[in-house]
């Protein structure tokens, strides 16, 4: 449930309300606005008798919301989220963000090539991961801990914030001291005591859809993130399952316009995990900005044929600066 306090209702009126809230054993959850406070309401398990609530003074309306995801819903938070990490801002009316880098951090070296290759084409943070959650056990497993001291080094370097996947608790709070930005990947993105644990934290969140997951899924992953009083969550397209094997997956474009409706949260698109095929990267990339994403983050390396994953996917630094060239001329259009 959703309460409307009326533009005029005073701090007392708000505060009487989420009292009112309380007394019934739920949880108020004030929402500041530009234009009047609304008051969410959870806790609850189905539909609210909210007389006692309806007459007090200042309650202009009271919205009866059903679904799973209500903190992340425009429900509860009609305005558009501007999510800041790492020094970039992701959302409404900022220019869309590019995050850029190799699949898995290999080497120093590799990570320094990387993250000037990709700066210098304009890139605004950097990618690579660390902990790697690679379908099978014998492919490279990533370099864990030593693989963040290269990453950081080498966005330090350049002077590029660094985001880089997190797949268990325990490694949280490594991870925190050496990224700008966790990611939590597509085959965790039900893992919900790390969903909760990272809610925790107040640190920024790049939460990507699990590859089979529905917007419904989807969006109630990120509520786990901000029902614990993380709101800096920004969502990742990546591709879905089909039964389309020309691509490594589908990528589902019309989530973008869609989540931008249903959602207050930024939404950019990982075209590189959605297609498996450089050829496609770009297509795809500038296909996203025209649909509304509010970034995209895509996989470049320094040799993408020596490149221990996701080779087949990524831009070479010449392939990356054409890309660039090319949403630069987009974003004027757009
Ligand atoms: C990644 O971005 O490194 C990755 C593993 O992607 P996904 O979780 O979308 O498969
Ligand atoms: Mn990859």
């Amino acid at each position: 449930m959703l309460i409307v306090m009326d533009h005029a209702a005073t701090e007392a009126q708000v505060a009487a309300v989420a009292a009112a809230v309380k007394a019934m054993g739920l949880v108020a959850q004030p929402i500041p606005g530009s234009e009047r406070t609304a008051i969410g309401v959870l806790g609850n398990e189905g539909y609210v008798d909210d007389s006692s609530i309806r007459d007090l003074p200042g309650v202009r309306e009271v919205i009866h919301v059903s679904k799973p995801y209500k903190l992340v819903s425009r429900d509860f938070h009609p305005e558009a989220s501007v999510v800041e990490a790492g020094g970039v801002r992701f959302g409404n009316g900022q220019p869309p963000v590019i995050i850029a880098g190799p699949c898995s951090v290999e080497s120093e070296t590799q990570m320094l090539a990387a993250a000037h290759l990709v700066k210098a084409a304009g890139a605004h943070m950097l990618r690579g991961g660390a902990f790697k959650p690679r379908t099978g056990p014998h492919s490279f497993q990533g370099l864990g801990y030593e693989g963040l001291k290269y990453l950081r080094q080498a966005g330090d370097a350049a002077g590029l914030p660094v985001i880089t996947e997190v797949m268990r608790i325990e490694q949280l709070e490594t991870v925190c001291r050496y990224a700008d930005v966790l990611q939590i990947g597509a085959r965790n993105m039900q893992n919900f005591d790390l969903l909760k644990e990272v809610g925790k934290l107040g640190f920024p969140v790049l939460l990507k859809r699990g590859m089979s997951a529905t917007i419904e899924e989807f969006l109630s992953a990120a509520e786990y993130i901000l029902a614990e009083g993380n709101e800096r969550v920004i969502l990742c397209e990546r591709g879905i399952r089909t039964f389309e094997r020309a691509t490594r997956n589908t990528l589902d474009l019309s989530v973008v316009p869609l989540v931008r409706g249903m959602s207050h949260l930024p939404i950019i698109v990982d075209p590189s995990h959605a297609t498996g095929k450089r050829s496609l990267v770009a297509p795809m990339a500038k296909a996203a900005l025209v649909v509304g994403a509010h970034g995209i983050m895509v996989e470049v390396h320094p040799d993408p044929e020596k490149a221990l994953c996701d080779g087949a996917q990524s831009l070479d630094g010449a392939g990356f600066s054409k890309l660039m060239a090319e949403l630069n001329v987009l974003r004027g259009i757009l």
